[in-house]
């Protein structure tokens, strides 16, 4: 039988405020275990959540980002359920009225097409504190800082047909906070956490089969292969004449597969209710116009544009928008060089290679946008040759100063005057009768090694379309 598989996925994203949604604590990450849990993370007796206001404009913005409707009315509820991380004995989240409602996030399919994946809500919440089992001999370690981290959980709709199909929703999402300044999108760190929800059906079956949910998977590789595991060993489930159980599973990947953590729970269970502490949250379409009004440029849009203004290809276009400063960046050193297509292969080949190698940030770049649109320019006013300015950018890479700096300190003009150039040709031409009769036979590609050795003598630095052009007029006298 042919299977079809459906993915729907929740994905916790953490909100980048520098205190915590319904307390003053600080979010910071990598502190001494439980030294930014207050008695609000808590849930001491006495104590009363306040609403961090900064949460709201950065969900305001998301829902926005993904064409969503705004729930101008949203309301907290207490979700109750007994661990150990989670010391008030339940997390307030927003179960009926949500504060983004619907929504749609566009994809790019590996043949080229696009594919809209709807987005059901998102809802803020907190997050709960950290079992820690390494180091404790057989016990475990309890860690609140993060407890009260603020969250925005973004259902999908379960549109996705694939385990890719769900990795680019993931990493459009991700793409989209990081660019809405809504999250720092540290995925290392647990800014991004995706439950995946899967079930397979019979292909052409609409109604959709029982599902299983692997929890907290905090990578993209990590949600691609627990997915495919989970496709698989449901086929065999199915295909054995079992039936697949509503589970919740993790996810191990040094097994590389999941395996149940409990089974699942219905909403009952959790007695959810409107938090009593906190009234609901009544929000104005002055507020959200006003959010609207300062959002940046959208991935999708700033793909359209860059292959428009810049006339780049689509891919070079999507590279360079993955993330909002690698475009400032290339947008800068292009205005300043004005040449975007030279930039745009600079950024792509030169800069990102070193930034690799280096596992650098684009923030963290040596060589600055405007010191790389100068070093451009060089090569544009053909002061200095493309493979020189290898050199340079290494030595800008080093701090050695700017491009005219180096350029001055280390005598790396080009030669582009006949008159040097032409004694240097001649002394080649004379030194090597072979090649020239070579050449005058009609063996064309023996202009390479005349060129080679020109600019050998010359260290690299005569100009090599000047170069050529000389050889050429030279060898048929
Ligand atoms: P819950 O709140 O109990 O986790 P929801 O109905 O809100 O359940 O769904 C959670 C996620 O599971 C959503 O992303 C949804 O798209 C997805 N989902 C629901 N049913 C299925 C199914 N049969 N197969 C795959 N995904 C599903
Ligand atoms: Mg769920």
């Amino acid at each position: 039988m042919e299977w079809e598989a459906v993915i729907g996925l929740e994905i916790h994203v953490q909100l980048d405020t520098r205190s915590k949604i319904f307390s003053g604590a600080s979010t910071k990450f990598g502190a001494e275990p439980n030294s930014q849990a207050c008695p609000v993370d808590l849930g001491l007796p006495g104590v009363l959540p306040v609403v961090n206001a900064e949460v709201f404009k950065k969900a305001v913005a998301f829902g926005l980002g993904i064409g969503a409707e705004i729930g101008y009315r949203s309301v907290f509820d207490r979700k109750n359920y007994f661990y150990p991380d989670l010391p008030k004995g339940y997390q307030i989240t927003q179960l009926q009225f949500p504060i983004v409602l619907g929504g749609q996030v566009e994809i790019a399919l590996p043949d080229g097409t696009a594919k809209t994946i709807g987005v059901t809500r998102a809802h803020l919440e907190e997050d709960a504190g950290k079992s820690v089992h390494e180091d404790f001999h057989g016990m475990s370690g309890i860690d609140l800082n993060r407890a009260g981290t603020p969250l925005l959980e973004v259902v999908s709709e379960p549109d996705m047909r694939s385990a890719e199909e769900a990795v680019a929703y993931a990493k459009y999402i991700h793409q989209l906070v990081c660019y809405l300044d809504v999250s720092d999108g540290e995925m290392s760190q647990g800014s991004m956490r995706c439950d995946a929800n899967v079930s397979i059906r019979p292909k052409g079956q609409t109604t959709l089969g029982t599902r299983t949910e692997t929890k907290n998977v905090n990578s993209f590789r990590f949600l691609q292969r627990a997915i495919n595991f989970e496709i698989a060993r449901q086929i065999d489930v199915l295909e054995a004449g079992d039936s697949v159980l509503q589970d919740t599973l993790l996810y191990d990947p040094a097994l590389d597969q999941t395996r149940p953590m409990r089974s699942k729970e219905t909403a009952t269970d959790y007695r959810y209710f409107p938090e009593p502490d906190l009234l609901p949250v009544v929000i104005d379409a002055a507020y959200v116009e006003s959010i609207r009004s300062q959002l940046p440029e959208l991935p999708h849009a700033k793909v359209s544009r860059f292959t428009a203004q810049y006339g780049l290809s689509k891919v070079d276009a999507t590279i360079l928008a993955a993330e909002r400063p690698l475009a400032d960046y290339f947008e800068q050193a292009a205005e300043i060089c004005g040449d975007a297509t030279l930039t745009a292969n600079w950024v792509r080949v030169e800069l990102t290679g070193q930034l690799n190698r280096e596992n650098l940030a684009i923030t963290e770049s040596a060589v600055s946008a405007v010191q790389l649109g100068q070093l451009l320019l060089r090569i544009k006013d053909e002061t200095i040759s493309g493979k020189i300015a290898k050199d340079v950018f290494d030595a800008i890479w080093q701090g050695q100063g700017s491009a005219d700096e180096i350029i001055a300190a280390k005598g790396l003009q080009q030669i582009t005057n006949t008159v040097a150039i032409g004694p240097i040709v001649d002394e080649i031409i004379a030194n090597n009768p072979k090649q020239v009769e070579q050449f005058r036979a009609g063996r064309e590609k023996v202009l390479g090694f005349f060129i080679g050795q020109v600019m050998q003598a010359t260290e690299g630095k005569a100009n090599p379309k000047q170069v050529n052009e000389i050889v050429r007029e030279k060898l048929k006298q």
